[in-house]
């Protein structure tokens, strides 16, 4: 990853306007914000800024409203979670751009905030038109970006602006860039990755690159049973994605010649229903799945070689859980996993990062995910930065 902007670089901004794109995509139920994880995510920027006397515009996306007005999708809906987390009046715009915004700017005293509305009301913001950039920009002074999570999309507030304004990466984008860097970037050897999850097909790029990065991949979770069939296991009635098994041969061929071990389950916890303490239950070794039997989980021996591997490394990049942990006791191998791990880096020998919507459900529901170095909250751009891809929105801020 090559260099780019941090606040530290930033000089006198008192009295300057700063465009901060942040993730204000919150979830929503019954009209109200359910998870301010990403506005605690921001603050800390906005703390920051609103200290050194700027005047913070606030940019983010709400929902897919596609480019039209959609007062169900206003970013006005979440503006009480913002003030509620700042502890301060937030003042709402209506507006992106053009003399509304201008106003509002005018009215602004130095160190306070204004929310901008939801720029996926205007059609410009997915196009990246320069026009809106330009427009956009005209009201600021400064552009400083948060949301790692949006990264991954060339839009005008993740990327357009920050090729005509000075652009900084906020807070949490730095601490997630360095995080990743450290993880697969330029990570301290030896590296392990688990990657688990339902189906091979949604990470399939993800596979393919880690192959090639990392000393061992640990593979789990439904995926597992593709690589297992293209290994000649009957896997019963598992997820299994036939059709893919030659591509999981062709990964395992790729990870032989990069010089990465694959770890596959040799013991797996298996039932004939898919429901919490099924009567079926049982642990198995992989060659012993009956027809009508479904792998739910790895086992716990194979848990612990994997633990064993762990061991031996100094960096773990997780992504995916190893069984069906929403349903007991198929989270077992999960939360045994995710102990280790934050055992290792509590000890200092091991650098974690885990990332996805369900990976991080998972670490919360182990109890530990305090403990891991960096956890991911982007699930999109987490994804994309696995596949190797360079993130669009980082790549703008990079000097
Ligand atoms: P993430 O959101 O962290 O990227 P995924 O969405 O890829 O993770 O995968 C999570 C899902 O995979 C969970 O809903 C989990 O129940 C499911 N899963 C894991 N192992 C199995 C399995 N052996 N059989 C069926 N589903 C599984
Ligand atoms: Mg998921």
């Amino acid at each position: 990853m090559a260099n780019f902007r941090k606040l530290d670089d930033l000089g006198d901004v008192k009295g300057k306007v700063v465009l901060l794109r942040i993730d204000l995509n919150l979830p929503m139920q019954d009209g109200a914000v359910t998870d301010d994880t990403r506005v605690r995510a921001a603050a800390p920027t906005i703390k920051e800024l609103s200290l050194k006397g700027a005047k913070v515009l606030l940019l983010a996306h709400f929902g897919r409203p596609k480019g039209m007005r959609d007062p169900n999708q206003s970013l006005s809906l979440v503006l009480g979670a913002v003030e509620k987390v700042l502890g301060h009046e937030v003042m709402f715009v209506p507006e992106i751009s053009g003399d509304i915004v201008k106003q509002a700017v005018g009215i602004l005293g130095d160190g306070d905030v204004a929310c901008l509305e939801n720029t996926r009301f205007w059609p410009g913001e997915e196009k990246n038109d320069p026009e809106l950039v330009k427009a956009i920009a005209a009201n600021g002074d400064i552009y400083v970006n948060d949301a790692f999570s949006a990264a991954h999309r060339a839009h005008a507030s993740t990327e357009g602006l920050a090729h005509v304004l000075p652009a900084y990466a906020g807070r949490s984008m730095q601490a997630e860039l360095e995080a990743l860097e450290k993880a697969l970037g330029n990570p301290v050897k030896p590296v392990a990755a688990v990657v688990g999850g339902a189906k091979v097909s949604s990470k399939l790029d993800v596979l393919k690159h880690l192959v090639t990065q990392v000393d061992h991949l640990v593979i789990g979770g439904g995926m597992a049973n593709t690589f297992l069939a293209a290994r000649g296991v009957d896997v019963g009635k598992s997820l299994c994605e036939h059709d893919l098994t030659a591509t999981a041969e062709e990964i395992m061929d790729a990870a032989d010649a990069s010089g990465c071990t694959i770890h596959l389950p040799y013991e797996v916890v298996v039932s004939k229903e898919f429901a919490a303490n099924p009567p079926s239950l049982r642990t198995s070794n992989v060659h012993e799945v009956a027809a009508d039997e479904m792998i739910l989980d790895v086992g716990p021996s194979a848990v612990e070689s994997v633990a064993d591997a762990l061991k031996t490394c100094k960096t773990l990049v997780w992504n995916g859980p190893m069984g069906a942990f929403e349903t007991v006791p198929f989270d077992a191998a999960t939360v045994a996993l995710a102990k280790i791990a934050a055992a290792l880096t509590k000890e200092g020998s091991l650098v974690s990062v885990a990332g996805g919507g369900d990976t991080v459900a998972a670490l919360h529901h182990a109890g530990v995910a305090n403990d891991f170095s960096y956890i991911s909250t982007a699930g999109g751009a987490f994804l994309e930065w696995m596949e190797g891809r360079e993130l669009p929105g980082v790549k703008a801020l990079e000097i």
